[in-house]
């Protein structure tokens, strides 16, 4: 597949490069989009990070990222709102497509994870007016179940939409295949999601047998088990033509390679697998 719609999170190189080495690199290897992290940005600074993304002309995909609405207390919860606000900000800045949001899980001491979806779409709704006013859409990810008490109590395409729909414009689902690959729904909820123009976001990788770690384990596409590209297809039938976003955590493996030998493999394996 033509690389243009090829995007790096630059999760994937974050213990390569920096955000203005991982911009220069992307350039290098004729990658046209990118989707930075929040802490990565921080550290460059928010001027400079727009500056050197404007002037290398790549596209910000995705800005990661806001969420964690769920705490104990009105206070911690408004502290989440008013950080998710200042995420926007930062993401009309670089002039992303979206903000990717995690939702958070429980609240310390919880194990009310009713309670917790309740404070996750209270928490979309405070900031939803904010982020229609500078134009980002909102785009909720679903997370594996196995995150639900810590990262993202909304676990599958359907529960996002639902959320979606409860909340109206300025919504959208973040479609990462490490996540839902596995869902006997996915298929009915991506074409449910596709027509209701909500996919913000496709996020690639693989799922490795065994994993080793819950979070930092992610696998290289054609490296483990997600059929990707029956995937791809249902997102492209669904009406996607955004971008299909590497997104790799992996301790062990890639983040201790060169970044040019990650970048050229992301590269190849799109072409290849995806
Ligand atoms: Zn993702």
């Amino acid at each position: 597949m033509d690389i243009a719609r090829l995007s790096i999170n630059l999760a994937t190189v974050r213990k390569q490069w920096n955000l203005h080495d991982a911009v220069e690199a992307c350039t290098r290897h004729g990658i046209t989009a990118i989707d930075p992290w929040r802490d990565q940005v921080a550290v460059v600074g928010l001027t400079d990070a727009v500056r050197a993304i404007k002037a290398s002309g790549v596209r910000v995909s995705g800005y990661c990222r806001g969420g964690m609405f769920p705490a104990a207390s009105a206070a911690d919860r408004q502290t989440a709102i008013d950080d998710n606000r200042r995420a926007i900000d930062e993401a009309a800045a670089l002039g992303a497509e979206c903000l990717v949001l995690v939702v958070g899980g429980l609240p310390a001491h919880s194990r009310d994870i009713g309670e917790a979806r309740k404070m996750v779409a209270d928490g979309i709704a405070a900031i939803l007016p904010h982020a229609r006013a500078c134009s980002v859409p909102l785009a909720i990810e679903p997370l594996h179940p196995m995150y639900a008490p810590d990262r993202a109590c909304v676990n599958t395409v359907r529960q996002a939409l639902d959320l979606c729909d409860q909340l109206g414009d300025g919504t959208g689902v973040a479609i990462d295949v490490y996540h839902v690959w596995w869902d006997p729904e996915i298929e009915a909820q991506i074409a449910r999601a596709g027509g209701a123009k909500r996919i913000l976001a496709y996020h690639i990788c693989d799922w490795l047998v065994p994993t080793r770690d819950l979070l930092l384990d992610r696998g290289m596409m054609g490296d483990g088990v997600v059929d990707l590209p029956r995937m791809r297809a249902m997102i492209e039938k669904a009406g996607y033509s955004g971008y299909h976003e590497v997104e790799i955590f992996s301790a062990a493996n890639w983040w201790t390679k060169p970044g040019d030998e990650v970048l050229k493999t992301c590269i190849e394996r799109f072409k290849t697998v995806c």
